[in-house]
This record gives C-alpha cells, sequence and structure tokens, in this order.
C-alpha cells in the first residue's frame, strides 16, 4: 500500500519505518528540513533501539523516502498518518495547531479518497475537528465531492522498546464512523494492519470517541500506579518498611501484578504528564473534576524533588563545596528523550543550591546539554558547574554522593569495590531503587533509596 505519514518524530518515524518494512512504500514528511536531511543521508535523528538499520534498509530498498514537500506527502498515500506531536497548552489542554495544520494540508492537496488517521494522542472530539477542517479547505477548492473518512488509531508504542512494540502490538485500536467512510476506511485499515494480526486477532474496532478516549485511559492508569506507589513509598519510609517487599507482596495478586509498579523519581517522558493534564482539561470543560488524576499530579510533581529533599536533609541547604555524581539523564532508559525528564529538576535544584555535578548517560548527553541551557536560560553561568563524564566510574570520581536517576543497564552492577575507591565519600542516593539496600551497606556505602525505609 501507498502510506503517508504526516511528523516524522518518534512515533511518525517508528510507525513509517515499520509499515515500509512490512512491504508498503511509505512517505515520511516533515517540517523540519534538518530531520528530514539527517534522515536522506541514513543517520535517525533520535535514540531509538533496532530503529536506524531499519531505516536503513528501507530507504535503500526506496520503500521509504523523507520530504518537505507538502503536495507530494498528500498525493502519495492512500492512507495519510497523522503523528506530529500534541504538546501541552498552557491551561494542560491539548495543543492541536500541528494536527490541525497537518489536516488542511491533506484537505488543500487531495484529489481522492483518503483514509485520515489520527495516530497522534488527542482529546475526544478531535476526529471531527480534523474532519471539520477537511471539508472546509475541500469546499473552498470547490471539491466537496471528494470523499473521506478520518480514523482514530492511537499508537501505544513504548520509547525505548519502540520498533518490538510496534512490530509486536498488544492491541491495534481503531476508531469508525458508523458510515460508508468508516466502513471503506476500516476495510483498508483491517488490510495495513493484516500482518500483525497474523498469530491472533489484537484489533479493537470501535467508536471514534472511544478509540480517543482509551489512549488518555491507558496512560492516566499506568500514571496513577506509579504515584499511587510513589506515596506508598514515602509512606515506607516513615513507618520503616522497604517498598520493594512490599511491591512483590502486592504484585502477586494477578489481580494488580507486578508492572509499573516501582517506586522512584515520578513519571516524565513526553506523554504521561502532557497526557494526565490533557485529561483533566478535557474532564472539566464536560463539568466533571477528575480528582484521582489531580493527586496524581500533585503526587508526580512532589516526586521529582524527592531526591533533592533527601540530599538537602544529609548536606544542608549550601551545597557548593559539594560535588555531586550522576547516573542517567534521560527520563527512561535507551532512549535520549529528555521531556519532562526528572533529572532536570534535580540537576536545577543542585546548580542553584550551589553544587557542582558531573553527569554520565549513554546517550542523552547531547540533548540534556540543549534542554539544560533552557532550563537555565535565567542563571547560564551555572552550566559552568556541570560536566558530562564519558564513563558511569568517571563520573563517581572525587564526588560527595552519587545519585541514580535512571535506571541504564550499565548501571545495574558496578564493581563496588572501585566505585567506593573513586568517591570522595561512599553515599548513594539510588532515585530507582537499583541495588539491595544491605549489600549496599556490606559494601560500605550509606545507602539512601526510595522507600526502602526499614533496609536502611
Ligand atoms: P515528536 O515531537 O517527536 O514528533 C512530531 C514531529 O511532527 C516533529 O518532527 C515535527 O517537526 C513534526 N510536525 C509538526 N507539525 C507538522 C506538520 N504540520 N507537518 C508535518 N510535520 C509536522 O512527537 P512524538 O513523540 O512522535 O509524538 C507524536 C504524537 O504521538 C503525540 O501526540 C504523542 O502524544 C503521541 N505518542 C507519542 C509516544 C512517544 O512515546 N513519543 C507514544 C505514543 C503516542
Amino acid at each position: 500500500m501507498n502510506i503517508t505519514i504526516i511528523g516524522t518524530g518518534y512515533v511518525g518515524l517508528v510507525t513509517g519505518t515499520c509499515l515500509a518494512d512490512l512491504g508498503n512504500h511509505v512517505f515520511c514528511l516533515d517540517v523540519d528540513p534538518a530531520k528530514i536531511a539527517t534522515l536522506n543521508g541514513g543517520d535517525t535523528p533520535i535514540y531509538e533501539p533496532g530503529l536506524p538499520e531499519l531505516v536503513q534498509q528501507n530507504l535503500a530498498a526506496e520503500r521509504l523516502s523523507f520530504s518537505t514537500d507538502v503536495a507530494a506527502a498528500v498525493a502519495h498515500g492512500e492512507v495519510q498518518f497523522i503523528a506530529v506531536g500534541t504538546p501541552s497548552d498552557e491551561d494542560g489542554s491539548a495543543d492541536l495547531q500541528y494536527v490541525l495544520a497537518a489536516a488542511r494540508n491533506i484537505g488543500r492537496h487531495m484529489e481522492g479518497f483518503k483514509v485520515v488517521v489520527d495516530k497522534s494522542t488527542v482529546p475526544v472530539g478531535t476526529a471531527d475537528k480534523v474532519r471539520a477542517v477537511i471539508q472546509e479547505e475541500l469546499d473552498k477548492r470547490g471539491r466537496g465531492d471528494i470523499g473521506f473518512a478520518v480514523v482514530s488509531n492511537p499508537e501505544f508504542l513504548k520509547e525505548g522498546a519502540a520498533v518490538d512494540d510496534f512490530m509486536r502490538p498488544d492491541r491495534i485500536v481503531l476508531g469508525v464512523s458508523d458510515d460508508e467512510a468508516g466502513a471503506q476506511a476500516l476495510a483498508v485499515m483491517r488490510k495495513l494492519y493484516a500482518p500483525f494480526n497474523r498469530n491472533h486477532e489484537r484489533t479493537r474496532v470501535m467508536d471514534v470517541r472511544s478509540a480517543e478516549f482509551t489512549k488518555y485511559a491507558a496512560n492516566a492508569m499506568l500514571a496513577t500506579r506509579i504515584s499511587f506507589m510513589n506515596e506508598l513509598a514515602n509512606l515506607a519510609d516513615r513507618v520503616g518498611a522497604d517498598i520493594e517487599l512490599v511491591r512483590q507482596g502486592m504484585g502477586s495478586d494477578p489481580r494488580i501484578g507486578y508492572s509499573f509498579l516501582y517506586a522512584g523519581t515520578g513519571y516524565g517522558g513526553s506523554c504521561f504528564p502532557k497526557d494526565v493534564a490533557a485529561l483533566a482539561r478535557t474532564a472539566a470543560e464536560y463539568g466533571q473534576q477528575l480528582k484521582v488524576l489531580g493527586a496524581v499530579e500533585a503526587v508526580n510533581d512532589a516526586q521529582k524533588t524527592v531526591l533533592v529533599d533527601k540530599i538537602l536533609e544529609r548536606f544542608g541547604p549550601d551545597l557548593s563545596d559539594r560535588r555531586f555524581a550522576l547516573w542517567g539523564l534521560a527520563f527512561k532508559p535507551n532512549t535520549d528523550d529528555m521531556r519532562e525528564a526528572p533529572s532536570r529538576v534535580l540537576i536545577g535544584a543542585l546548580l542553584r543550591a550551589g553544587a557542582r555535578i558531573s553527569a554520565h548517560d549513554p546517550v542523552a548527553v547531547d540533548e540534556a546539554r540543549r534542554v539544560l541551557a533552557q532550563d537555565l536560560a535565567d542563571a547560564p553561568a551555572l552550566l559552568g558547574n556541570i560536566q558530562f563524564a564519558a564513563s558511569p566510574m568517571q563520573a563517581a570520581e572525587q564526588a560527595d554522593a552519587l545519585v541514580i536517576v535512571t535506571e541504564w543497564k550499565a548501571y545495574k552492577a558496578p564493581h563496588l569495590v572501585r566505585l567506593k575507591s573513586l568517591m570522595k565519600a561512599p553515599v548513594i542516593f539510588d532515585g530507582r531503587n537499583l541495588y539491595e539496600p544491605w549489600a549496599m551497606r556490606d559494601a560500605g556505602f550509606d545507602y539512601v533509596g526510595i522507600g526502602r525505609g526499614s533496609s536502611r
């Protein structure tokens, strides 16, 4: 099939590349000429395991192309995926300007029936808006006769495992309208996704609004689990219980399960914070207050400073003589994404308290430099107090304490004797509960985890 992807970011690039790998001819459009030039040069602008190889193979096979040419993009695909960003607006609602701009472009250039797919995460009711702007553009051109359908097909991939998630999805949600265009679109989408359903049927067909809602419901549930555990972890610290043992004890109940119950430094990334805010905003627009989600957000905001609080409690408010090693910058492992990363809150607070930082991350350093320059735009001199180390051990040299923010694999089993010998003092603040407190104590470390109260 001929497919067009509008927006070649994390979701668009993975979707386009994976669909090309299945034999489709995919045209990826973006407004960012630098990104398109990078991709046409065979490089991948984001870090995502397995993706560069697939991009190169499918470019070479001429099933994948990258361009900024809007008219050519609209002409190419019988299916037009909209995969542009939907960042938070000032009031927390999803900013739909990019989605609607993409839709407008489709309406301006289409010459025949198109299946327009909302792949971006968009609030309930967005498909109606997309439909309206396309129709408006068609009418302006006197081409109101051209048919089209708008499908909601939210994406559930996880950064860091995006290719695998896309190729082996838990479910494919398709929201279609209950009319002829909807039926036609459903047939096209079933054909496109047929290779994913060979083993068993993964497609869930529903009305458009339910499909749009499903994506927010899923992310809100996951964020709720994280905030729930973070709040309990803080209580575990007070009452002297170990949240890791509690997690295993409660997770063994199949109604609860083990996934997504890890206490830590709060959720970040490009999705949970904005999607939780957007769902709360949608509810408010309909006159309902989502009380649980309000608490989920408040707990998460507080959790992002939990390591700072523990550090200040130990060293006092003035950190000017202190040097901290920091392991992990990205908001989670296997990505270079720094959007809403808890490390940014931590770094800002430590630098403003006078500390020096030596940070390590396997892939996110360039992105960290870029976002930290924005975060510290009011105090750029502080950027001189953070340096980036080539290895975790180099970061630890002469550190008053090691702070772990992202659970990269490379941090899971460090050589403790060497680590201790490099540091000025053997103190670890572990924001991801990577280690057993007793093992660290045996190795001579003063170890502070999240909610490991009884084990300290
Ligand atoms: P992103 O910021 O990485 O990419 C968006 C791309 O769209 C950018 O390259 C931008 O230049 C381009 N763009 C903007 N306007 C355009 C236009 N009019 N025409 C063509 N290109 C345009 O965003 P992302 O992380 O890929 O997220 C995209 C959507 O998918 C969001 O709604 C997000 O919530 C959702 N989503 C993201 C993830 C994830 O893990 N990143 C997972 C599931 C869903």
